[in-house]
């Protein structure tokens, strides 16, 4: 391969893409992004399934923000699709919304008992706040309390379990802590400011980013059949490169996993079409007491596609993360042990100056989308000073 380029990033998610437009387009560099996987997007790619809907490969991705600054520079490249994301979940067959509200206690409780817990907690509390379970649990009153345990048992602890693979004693009492109930009547999964689907996928979007003259893109292509990590130097196809590197994939891997792997949990999407208008009545629905999934999403609610005699969902079931050929890593599993042997490698990136990790793998965190687009504009604008 012949190229002419001054920064290197690798990975086309976006970290990669938001960098790589930053960097080509404001400070004129020319840059070669490499890509693993035949497509852009990363985790938020999305395409066609062969009856026509819009699906994400990875699993369904909302975006939302405060942000106006991250808002403002993904509008630059594509429309949005004003969607509100609604979740309910299921328990044992009824339908509440999550997080747990004023109508989930409505459908929870018979109605003489939900009016007064719901006076109770506004009284308490006051309206239109989320309080946690823990703040419930802490209350004197016995029937705030039992709302604590009703919330822990039918939304939490079982989808927690299936999520992350363990039993209710290793759930870190911190996360408990943060589950929220909303005294309100709002059913939105999000508050934020900003909130939608590019109105013409992410793909699309992400396509739009890397049309820029000073990119050059190469899809299929593994930055460590390109790239040499040396005692000191950093070696591209066997030459000395001094230029900037950014890295957005996962830092174990770069080094063969010498210190052991980093543990991650993985997804397996089972991806189904049924020939109705609707298989169900919001986008997701959270399988929290039952059912090995924890959750079915229909994309048709999220793309907004009108078609009447099929849809698409997507079943998500979540195991541990092996390293075997075709899996990806998906949750970081962040603990004081993980993210030691994190920084172990991490360590080893440092020798080289002009070599920078940014991405929910090079980081080893989770980051959402918005996030990971704001730490991606702040790195280049510490690189363009
Ligand atoms: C199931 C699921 C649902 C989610 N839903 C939401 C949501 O609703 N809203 C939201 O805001 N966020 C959501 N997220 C988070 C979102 O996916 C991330 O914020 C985003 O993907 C992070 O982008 P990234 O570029 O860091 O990582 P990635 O998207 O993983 O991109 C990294 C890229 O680097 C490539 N790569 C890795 N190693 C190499 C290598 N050696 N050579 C070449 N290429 C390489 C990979 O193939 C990949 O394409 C969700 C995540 C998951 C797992």
């Amino acid at each position: 391969m012949n190229f002419d380029f001054d920064t290197l990033v690798i990975g086309a998610g976006l970290a990669g893409a938001t960098a790589a437009r930053r960097l080509a387009e404001d400070g004129g560099r020319r840059v070669l992004l490499v890509e693993q996987r035949p497509h852009i997007g990363g985790n938020a790619y999305d395409c066609l399934d062969e009856a026509g809907i819009l699906v994400h490969q990875y699993g369904p991705h909302i975006f939302h923000t405060n942000d106006q600054q991250v808002f403002q520079f993904l509008s630059r490249f594509t429309d949005w699709r004003d969607y509100q994301h609604k979740v309910l979940a299921n328990v044992y067959g009824q339908l509440m919304p999550v997080p747990f509200n004023l109508h989930s206690l409505a459908i929870a409780f018979d109605e003489e008992k939900a009016a007064r817990l719901e006076k109770k907690l506004i009284d308490t509390f006051g309206a239109e706040r989320k309080v946690t379970i823990l703040e419930l649990r802490q209350n004197t009153d016995p029937e705030i309390a039992e709302l604590a345990d009703y919330v822990y048992e039918h939304i939490f602890v079982h989808y927690t379990m299936k999520q992350w693979g363990t039993t209710p004693e290793q759930i870190d009492p911190n996360t408990t802590a943060r589950v929220p109930v909303f005294l309100s009547r709002d059913d939105r999964y999000f508050q934020d400011k900003y909130q939608g689907v590019p109105a013409q996928g992410y793909t699309s979007m992400v396509a739009a980013m890397l049309d820029h003259p000073n990119i050059t893109l190469h899809l299929d292509t593994d930055a460590r059949s390109l790239i040499t990590l040396g005692d000191e130097h950093l070696f591209f196809q066997g030459e000395p490169f001094s230029g900037t590197v950014i890295y957005t994939g996962a830092v174990d891997e770069l080094f063969a996993c010498r210190f052991g792997r980093l543990p991650y949990r993985t997804l397996d999407f089972q991806f189904e079409t049924h020939p109705v208008e609707w298989y169900q009545t919001c986008a997701t629905v959270n399988y929290t007491v039952d059912q090995p999934y924890t959750r079915i999403t229909e994309f048709k609610h999220l793309s907004g596609q009108i078609k009447k005699d099929c849809t698409t969902i997507v079943k998500e079931l979540s195991r541990a993360y092996t390293g075997a050929e075709g899996e990806i890593p998906y949750y970081a599993i962040i603990n004081p042990e993980n993210n030691a042997l994190y920084e172990r490698y991490a360590q080893l990136t440092r020798r080289y100056p002009n070599f920078h990790l940014v991405g929910r793998l090079a980081e080893y965190k989770y980051y959402n989308m918005d996030a990971i687009v704001a730490r991606s504009l702040s790195l280049c604008d510490e690189l363009l000073k």
